[in-house]
């Protein structure tokens, strides 16, 4: 079994986190299942947040019972004083505690500090003495505002986008963690269902020692894979290697991640699937790439108002409506018979 420690919250867990968004969109018997098996699997650390509908209620259904064998961090986007309360008054009840082991700022645009007029450190601080929240985190999707944090020494640990697609920049986020004793938790690290070997993305996070993945699981066959990766963690191979290799030679680059900040679209184009299908179609199982309601989806990038409301949110900087013209044109092609 190989441990990781979170910084300085001493937090130490499997090396494989649960990552509770996909749980949202299974039924509450099949999400406790799900959460259920992966703590007897060898699971401790679960994250979930405010935001992610009712993941924090089958969390809590799940753990009710074992509650002090396991960590739970979850996540408020609030942005008030007094919406920060409410947040972690529902998330407290939600999840059947009255303690959460990691509160999270979840992705905020700038990073939260005593005295900058929003209230939202203070509270968090006074949340903490209060004995609510035992420690203080910060998710992110800028690198900016990852940094910042990582300067200010006022938090714990940092969630982050990262697998084996990362940049240098997304490296150096891991060692200053690292050098600031702050756990890096990562997000993403499937990167949202382009890379489609989990065994890769596992090794390649194997190698460095102070990052916890959280694993988003919503079926148990990938629940299953995870779970054998608790038992026997895998080793790097000359077929990994070269995977991951080629992977980041096709996928390096500017290319959507599916986060979803962009969203919504006053048209209602689904820009996390549409701005990256001509990966998807690729690279996951094209099929379901290619029903009518795809198609009918797909079509909707020819309604953009070239708004550029997607553009200013995105954190990657993409020039998301020109990748979505290139994606249907690809598309287009692919439905008139071309190669793919
Ligand atoms: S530019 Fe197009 S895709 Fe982007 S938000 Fe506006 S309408 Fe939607
Ligand atoms: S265009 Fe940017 S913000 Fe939108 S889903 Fe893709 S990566 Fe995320």
């Amino acid at each position: 079994m190989v441990e990781v420690t979170l910084g300085s919250t001493g937090i130490t867990v499997n090396k494989n986190g649960f990552g509770a968004l996909p749980i949202q969109r299974i039924s509450d018997e099949d999400a406790v299942y799900l959460v259920r098996k992966a703590y007897e699997g060898g699971i401790t650390f679960f994250d979930t947040a405010r935001c992610y509908t009712d993941s924090e209620k089958k969390v809590g259904m799940a753990l009710e019972g074992i509650r002090d064998k396991v960590f739970i961090a979850t996540k408020t986007m609030a942005d008030t004083v007094e919406d920060f309360w409410k947040d972690l008054g529902t998330s407290l009840e939600n999840l059947r505690t009255d303690y959460i082991d990691l509160y999270q700022f979840h992705n905020p645009s700038f990073c939260p500090k005593p005295g900058d007029g929003t209230g939202l450190y203070e509270a968090i601080l006074e949340a903490k003495a209060q004995g609510k929240v035992r420690h203080i985190g910060i998710t992110n999707h800028r690198l900016a505002v990852a940094n910042e944090a990582i300067d200010s020494g006022l938090y714990e640990t940092l969630q982050f986008p990262f697998c084996y697609l990362a940049t240098d920049k997304d490296l150096e986020l891991v060692s200053r963690c690292k050098d600031a004793n702050m756990g890096f938790i990562a997000m993403k690290a499937l990167s949202g269902g382009l890379i489609n070997n989990s065994r890769a993305a596992y090794v390649y996070l194997a190698q460095f020692d102070n990052v916890l993945p959280i694993w988003g699981v919503q079926r148990e066959k990938e629940l299953d894979e995870f779970l054998s990766y608790v038992q026997n963690p895998p080793v790097m191979t000359k077929e990994l290697e070269e995977l991951i290799a080629r992977d980041r030679e096709q996928l390096q680059g500017e290319f959507c991640r599916g986060c979803g900040y962009c969203m919504p679209c006053p048209v209602g184009i689904d820009i996390c699937n549409s701005a990256r299908m001509s990966l998807m179609i690729r690279r996951a199982p094209s099929q379901a790439q290619l029903t009518p309601e795809a198609q009918a989806q797909m079509k909707l990038i020819e309604q953009c108002l070239h708004c550029g409301q997607c553009k200013g949110k995105c954190p990657y900087g993409l020039d998301t409506p020109s990748l979505l013209e290139k994606n249907l044109k690809d598309y287009l092609e692919i439905l008139d018979g071309k190669e793919y």
